[in-house]
């Protein structure tokens, strides 16, 4: 075979490999240089429940009995940070929920799952490490505050991490996360409970399950039905009286 043939068959096998953008056949490709990659507009806080992060990237990474799944970061115990899926692609980690207006939260979001059993405390290298990701995230998808979740909130009564152990308030004072400020007032008599949940972008189809939901993030330590106390923390989440990002309350 000529030399050029030869390369001209290669070049074509290698085209034929690339990874391209999918192009629908029944439309003529006239491509325009105005676009930019899908944006995130979630984040979504997850726990491996597993004891090391080695076991989490191999479940992360292949089929599994239960079915596969990803996330587009794992942090690990001592702060080593892996992404396995492109931030503008679809990983496979929120599963059935929602969040305010939001109903397919794998295609909105960021998953970050961090390397922890859900029986002890996050590791000090882990949440220094996981702020840092945060902090790029916010700034290069301009994410809000307020849509760095956890995997309990858009999927009440069916997930409970990142769990008990989990600092919200913390990350709030970097600006991850709303939590409210302590000054607030109680919620006014006939204060609707199901109403501010949803204001605040829980989904309240099941609001006994999302009453669990809440009080696992913002008390935790808490037990029995929504009391005075929930109603007043939600009241302000509601108003959007929540600390600014420097933790440092007016
Ligand atoms: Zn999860």
């Amino acid at each position: 075979m000529p030399k050029y043939l030869l390369a001209a068959l290669v070049a074509l096998l290698l085209c034929a490999c690339a990874h391209q953008a999918p192009r629908n056949p029944l439309a003529t490709w006239v491509p325009s240089d105005n676009f930019d990659p899908r944006r995130p507009v979630l984040v979504v806080l997850h726990y491996t429940e597993q004891d090391s992060a080695q076991r989490s990237l191999d479940t992360l990474r292949t089929a599994n009995s239960g079915g596969r799944v990803s996330s587009h970061y794992l942090i690990g115990k001592h702060g080593e940070r892996y992404q396995l899926v492109s931030d503008v692609d679809r990983a496979w980690h929120a599963g059935a929920g929602s969040w305010g207006a939001v109903a397919d939260v794998n295609s909105a979001s960021i998953g970050i799952e961090l390397d922890n059993n859900g029986r002890e405390p996050f590791s000090e290298p882990l949440l220094e490490s996981l702020l840092v990701l945060l902090g790029d995230l916010k700034a290069r998808w301009r994410i809000p505050a307020g849509n760095f979740i956890a995997h309990s909130d858009l999927a009440p009564g069916r997930k409970i991490d990142p769990g008990v152990h989990f600092p919200w308030k913390r990350l709030a004072q970097h600006g991850y996360g709303v939590w409210p400020r302590d000054d607030t007032p109680p919620a006014p008599p006939g204060f609707d409970a199901a109403q501010a949940l949803r204001t605040v972008g829980y989904p309240v189809d099941d609001l006994d399950a999302t009453s669990r939901a809440f009080r696992l993030r913002f008390r935790a330590l808490a037990d029995g039905t929504l009391d005075a106390e929930d109603h007043r923390i939600l009241y302000a989440l509601a108003q959007g009286w929540t600390i600014p990002a420097d933790g440092v309350q007016p």
